[in-house]
């Protein structure tokens, strides 16, 4: 899966807060991600990640 830095992420299950939207601050084996509703940020690995993706948007 080709997921660059600036990716918006949609997510099949939305974040705590509601929003189904994720931003890529870094990629690589650890992705960091920040919510676009919440504003929180955190870490997650690539492997747990990929699996919940709905789509990328560039
Ligand atoms: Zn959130």
């Amino acid at each position: 899966m080709d997921i660059e830095v600036n990716d918006v992420l949609v997510m099949k299950k939305a974040h705590p807060c509601g929003s189904q939207k994720l931003c890529v601050l870094r990629a690589g084996a650890d992705f960091k991600l920040k919510c676009l509703n919440c504003g929180r940020e955190f870490m997650t690995p690539r492997t747990k990640i990929e699996r919940k993706i709905k789509r990328i948007e560039k």
